[in-house]
């Protein structure tokens, strides 16, 4: 087999025991799969009987507001920490003044340094949600949609254009959402819950899938990050997904109010995740309430994780490792077992890749080549040093990691 640009040899899979194999790609695809593969490629990788696994995906990270924590006070911070998440809507007010000063000038080192950050770590693929509000204006999106084509073919980014603080609370927000759409935006992004009550939260559910039928584009929402039993808004997105015949194309993100749920009402909202093919990322790591992870993946909901923030008024820490995250979902989940070590790596693999509908995922022959070759023999261990991949692979080509780290403000 000739025209093989990458051959990466003696590479241990997932679930395979102990054989190697190795991996041959061309044109940005996987071509071959198999041991001692007779190939003459123009780069070889000896992983040495380390693991190569798919590259990771962050189904939901904050681009606009990576590192802004040092330009407010901790009140934003301290209000979402609040007993029983029950002043999340005044953190959020008291963390949006910082976008009074939003300027695209001064957002984009900072995604630059943050997604540099993920490809260093090993993501190939990130949800990015941008602010769009009257006071953030089109400062974030425009900021986030240069870092994408900056970025293009290392890091893919899906830009979110997110109204974050409200449709009906936030005057004009509507028209700059159709205006950030029309600048390039790749999926319209809502957080119902924030509105005051059910009609106004219904509204912004209706107009985010208007907008989102009007683009052709895939709908986010944020929904019921708060802790009140009686907050429902990914019942209301589920429906809407179904009503609209979105199913599949409607990605649910923290959820965290489903876990006071009563059983009953818990068991009909899992019918109705599984009728919209409604997928879920849970960030158990940016509060003290999370989705109940295990419960819906018992019931055959695909769930992942995602970084959220970085610096940002809610959560102080994060440098874009995924398995950084699975690492502290592990604790905070409890989920310790081998077993439920492998399907945390899934969580930050195939299964966010699946949820954000990213085309030819996966591990095999006539994939996409998105691949890291780790330093590591099984996941525990790379759970565990949670360290860099020895090499990244995006689009069939390796990342120059020196230059990420160098973009990431990393000394050699
Ligand atoms: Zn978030």
């Amino acid at each position: 087999m000739t025209g093989i640009d990458i051959c990466v040899r003696n590479a241990r899979l997932r679930r395979r025991g102990d054989a190697l194999v190795d991996v041959a790609i061309a044109g940005g695809r996987i071509v071959a799969l198999g041991p001692a593969l007779d190939v003459t490629a123009r780069e070889e990788i000896d992983a040495d009987g380390n693991l190569v696994t798919e590259s990771y995906v962050n189904p939901h990270l904050h681009l606009c507001k990576v590192w802004t924590l040092p330009m407010m006070a901790e009140e934003a911070l301290k209000s979402y920490r609040a007993p029983g998440m029950a002043r999340t809507a005044s953190a959020i007010d008291l963390a949006s003044k910082v976008k009074a000063s939003y300027d695209a000038s001064w957002i984009i080192p900072n995604a630059r340094r943050a997604v540099a950050l993920a490809a260093l770590y090993g993501s190939t693929h990130i949800r990015a949600f941008a602010d769009v509000d009257a006071k953030a204006r089109l400062e974030g999106i425009k900021a986030v949609l240069a870092v994408r084509e900056e970025f293009r073919g290392i890091v893919d980014l899906q830009v979110v254009a997110f109204a974050q603080d409200g449709l009906a609370r936030e005057r004009g927000a509507d028209r700059l959402m159709r205006d950030a759409m029309a600048l390039g935006a790749d999926v319209v992004g809502g957080i119902p819950w924030i509105e005051a009550g059910a009609a106004d939260a219904q509204a912004h559910v209706g107009f985010c899938f208007d907008l989102a039928a009007q683009f052709g584009k895939d709908v986010s929402m944020l929904l019921d990050d708060v802790g009140d039993p009686n907050m429902r808004t990914l019942e209301m997105m589920a429906a809407e997904a179904v009503r609209r015949g979105w199913q599949g194309r409607a990605l649910a993100h923290h959820c965290r109010a489903m876990a006071l749920y009563p059983q009953p009402v818990f068991a009909e909202l899992v019918g109705l995740l599984r009728s919209a093919r409604v997928s879920v990322v849970s960030d158990p790591h940016t509060g003290p309430l999370h989705a109940r992870v295990r419960e819906l993946m018992d019931a055959g909901i695909n769930v992942c994780l995602g970084q959220d923030d970085i610096c940002d008024a809610y959560y102080p820490f994060g440098r874009n490792s995924m398995p950084e995250v699975a690492f502290l979902a592990a604790h905070l989940l409890w989920m310790t077992a081998r077993d439920e070590i492998e399907t945390l790596y899934d969580m930050i693999t195939v299964a966010p890749a699946r949820a954000m509908n990213i085309a030819d995922f996966g591990l095999a022959v006539g994939a996409a080549a998105h691949l890291v070759v780790l330093d590591q023999r099984d996941v525990v261990d790379v759970l565990r040093f949670h360290a860099p991949p020895r090499c990244v692979i995006s689009h069939g080509r390796c990342v120059d990691l020196a230059r990420m780290r160098e973009l990431a403000g990393l000394h050699a």
